[in-house]
């Protein structure tokens, strides 16, 4: 199938207020050009050597808006927030305060998602809920901290409804703290977050393939 009827066929099966980001890492400047002609502007990348020369490709369509998703690193933080409108993967008190501070000095306040783990999975990143409610009131006093919402990543391998818990716990979690995002669901995943109340899809693969390295 080709790559706008997928992105045509996707997005009439996402309800009112689910919004769709097509992950990009892995694919090169020309499929995001034709998905951007088909009225899909919002992009996900998660390393920012690879983000970084796309958007120098993609300057002249000054509709697009980038968002981070990958582990964000203390000294890439600057280039982040200069180039990325939205970060999901906000994982620790330091990166967000450092993201506050250089947002100030840069003028800009990129629209931040905190990563959540609602599952024990020492791989990945992550505040967990007990952590987060703990430094939650710190996290709100950081001025140029534009925080709109959680993420959630779920380990691989999950039966349908633990995955279904999860999301809803997600989505339970963003509630009690007054946000109104939640960016989760991934290709295998999608669907049961849109159910649970997800905000922010993440798709790449089921869009465009499978990823070069
Ligand atoms: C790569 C990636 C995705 C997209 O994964 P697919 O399974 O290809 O849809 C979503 N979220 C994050 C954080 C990713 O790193």
């Amino acid at each position: 199938m080709i790559l706008s009827d997928l992105l045509n066929d996707l997005k009439k099966l996402l309800p009112n207020g689910v919004n769709l980001l097509a992950v990009s890492k892995g694919h090169p400047s020309k499929s995001i050009r034709l998905l951007v002609d088909h009225g899909q502007l919002e992009y996900g990348e998660s390393r920012l050597q690879e983000a970084l020369p796309k958007t120098i490709d993609l300057s002249d369509m000054d509709d697009i808006r980038w968002h981070f998703i990958g582990r964000l690193q203390a000294n890439k933080v600057r280039k982040v927030v200069q180039i990325f409108d939205f970060i999901h993967s906000v994982d620790s008190f330091s990166i967000a305060e450092r993201i506050a501070r250089i947002s100030r000095e840069e003028n800009r306040s990129p629209k931040v998602m905190l990563q959540v783990k609602f599952f024990e999975d020492p791989t990945k990143g992550g505040f967990s809920v007990s952590e987060l409610q703990e430094g939650w009131q710190h996290l709100t006093e950081l001025s140029n901290l534009n925080i709109i919402g959680l993420m959630t990543i779920l380990p691989i391998g999950l039966d349908l409804d633990v995955r279904r818990k999860l999301f809803k716990d997600c989505r339970t979690f963003a509630d009690e703290l007054g946000l109104k995002d939640c960016s989760m669901g991934m290709s295998g995943d999608w669907q049961e977050a849109v159910d649970a109340g997800s905000t922010w899809i993440r798709v790449g693969s089921l869009l465009f393939g499978d990823r070069v390295k």
